[in-house]
C-alpha cells in the first residue's frame, strides 16, 4: 500500500502537486465533490502507468498529509460524472448480455456522454488553465472495455473489430453493429434470366403488387439471392449485397471460369464458417447458380473488385440475314480483330448511362462453327465493350461492327461470358 502511493506521488511529482491539491480545494468548495476517477482525468496525460482513481486518490493522499486533515476517500455525488463510474459492473454485465448472441472474439468500446457531463470536465480545464486532461469518454471506453474482456474472453481491437459496442449514457441504450463478412470467389450463371441483384418490381418499387405478386421483385431470383440463401441460413446474416467485378446482361449466362465476386454479408451471428461448407451448400441449394475458389476478403477490396477492367471472352451465336459464307465471313471477323471499336451509348442502355463514344478494343474474334443456320462465334474484348452492338451496328452507332463490314444485319441470339480476367490478391 505504501508503496503504491509512493509511485503514485512520484508520478505526478511532475506537475507542482501543491497546485493540484490547490485545485481539489478549490473544485470542492467552489463547484461541488470530485470522484478520484475524475480528479485524477484532470493531469491524465502527465503520467503513465496509473489508472485515473489512482492519480485522483494520490492527488487526495497528498492533500490530506499537507493540510493535516482525515483521508476521506472518493466522495459520492461526483459532479461531473454522478457517480458513473461505481456502474462499471452493471454496465458491463448489459453488454455482455447484448452480446450473448453474437459470435465475435474482438470488439471495441465507444459511448454517447450526456453533454452536461462534457461540459463540465470542459469548464474546469478552461477554468484552472489544464494542459494535459483526458476526456471522460476515453475513460469511459477504456474502462468499459476492461470490464468486459474480464468477464469473456473478448480482445480489445482497434483496426476491424467484430463488433462496436456503442454505449448511449443519455439514453441508456446499447447497441451492437456487427462487422459484415466479406466472401470472395466465381459464380456461374447457368440458366439465362436470372439478373445478377435483386431488382424491384418496376410497377410499385418493392412495395408488393399484383404485377409482382406481392413479392416487390421483378425477377423471381437473381444470382444475389441464389448465393446469399445458403449462406444467410449459416451465418444468421440480416442480407447480403453482392459486389460483382461487372455484370452480364440478364439474358446471358456466365460460364467458363465464373465471374469474381464479392459477397457482403450483413450483421453476421456467426462468423467461423467454412469456405468448404459454404461452397457444397450454395452449389447443392439450386444449380442454376454455382461459386468455387472462395476465399475471406474484406470490405477495401470490394472497391479494387468493383473498378477492376478486365478483358472479357463471349461465345455468341449470331444470326445474320440473307446468305452469308463462312469465308465471306471469316473476312469480317478477321477485319474485326484488333480493331478499335468506336460505341456510342447503346440505345438499350441509353436511360441509365451518359451519353458518350467509348473506344474498346476486340482482341479476338474467330469462328467457332455453325449452329442451327446460325454462327457460333468467340470474341476476347476489353472491359466495357458492348457485344450486342459490335455484332448488330446499333443503327449506326456502333463503328466498326458486324453488320455494317458484312452489309447486311446480323443480330446476337445467345450470349454467354465464358471467362472474365480475374484479379489474383482477391480470389485465389
Ligand atoms: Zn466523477
Ligand atoms: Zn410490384
Amino acid at each position: 500500500m505504501v508503496k503504491e502511493i509512493m509511485t503514485s506521488t512520484q508520478a505526478i511529482d511532475k506537475i507542482d502537486p501543491l497546485d493540484m491539491t490547490t485545485i481539489l480545494a478549490t473544485i470542492e468548495e467552489q463547484y461541488g465533490p470530485i470522484c478520484d476517477h475524475c480528479l485524477g482525468r484532470l493531469v491524465a496525460k502527465r503520467s503513465f502507468g496509473l489508472s485515473n482513481d489512482e492519480r485522483g486518490r494520490a492527488i487526495r493522499t497528498y492533500a490530506a498529509l499537507k493540510n493535516d486533515t482525515p483521508y476521506e476517500g472518493s466522495p459520492k455525488n461526483c459532479w461531473i460524472c454522478g457517480d458513473l463510474f461505481d456502474t462499471i459492473d452493471e454496465w458491463a454485465e448489459k453488454i455482455c448480455h447484448a452480446l450473448e448472441n453474437i459470435e465475435c472474439h474482438t470488439f471495441l468500446m465507444g459511448s454517447r456522454t450526456p453533454p452536461l457531463m462534457n461540459e463540465a470536465e470542459e469548464m474546469l480545464w478552461t477554468d484552472f488553465e489544464l494542459y494535459s486532461p483526458e476526456p471522460i469518454k476515453s475513460e469511459i471506453n477504456r474502462e468499459f472495455g476492461k470490464a468486459v474482456s474480464k468477464r469473456t474472453d473478448l480482445i480489445v481491437e482497434f483496426k476491424e473489430p467484430d463488433v462496436v459496442v456503442l454505449v448511449d449514457l443519455d439514453m441508456d441504450e446499447i447497441d451492437v453493429q456487427i462487422r459484415s463478412l466479406f466472401l470472395a470467389g466465381w459464380y456461374l450463371k447457368l440458366e439465362r434470366g436470372i439478373p445478377q441483384t435483386h431488382w424491384h418490381c418496376r410497377s410499385c418499387q418493392g412495395e408488393g403488387c399484383t404485377a409482382c405478386n406481392g413479392t416487390g421483385k421483378q425477377y423471381a431470383d437473381s444470382v444475389e439471392e441464389l448465393i446469399g440463401a445458403s449462406i444467410l441460413a449459416m451465418t444468421k446474416g440480416s442480407h447480403v449485397t453482392l459486389h460483382g467485378a461487372g455484370r452480364e446482361d440478364i439474358d446471358a449466362r456466365m460460364l467458363g471460369t465464373g465471374r469474381p465476386f464479392i459477397l457482403e454479408i450483413h450483421n453476421p451471428l456467426i462468423r467461423s464458417v467454412e469456405l468448404q461448407e459454404i461452397e457444397k451448400s450454395v452449389n447443392e441449394a439450386d444449380k442454376r447458380v454455382q461459386i468455387t475458389r472462395l476465399s475471406w476478403s474484406r470490405r477495401s477490396e470490394v472497391e479494387i473488385l468493383k473498378n477492376h477492367k478486365g478483358h472479357k471472352r463471349y461465345r455468341i451465336l449470331v444470326d445474320i440475314d440473307g446468305v452469308v459464307s463462312k469465308e465471306e465471313l471469316q473476312r469480317s471477323l478477321n477485319k474485326l480483330q484488333n480493331a478499335t471499336i468506336h460505341q456510342r451509348t447503346p440505345e438499350r442502355v441509353s436511360h441509365r448511362r451518359a451519353d458518350k463514344v467509348r473506344k474498346r478494343a476486340v482482341l479476338e474474334m474467330s469462328l467457332l462453327g455453325e449452329k442451327e443456320h446460325m454462327f457460333e462465334i468467340s470474341v476476347l474484348g476489353e472491359a466495357g465493350l458492348y457485344i450486342k452492338e459490335l455484332i448488330s451496328g446499333d443503327n449506326g452507332r456502333t463503328s466498326p461492327s458486324l453488320s455494317e463490314l458484312l452489309e447486311k444485319q446480323a443480330q446476337v441470339t445467345e450470349l454467354d461470358v465464358v471467362y472474365v480476367e480475374g484479379i489474383e490478391s482477391i480470389s485465389h
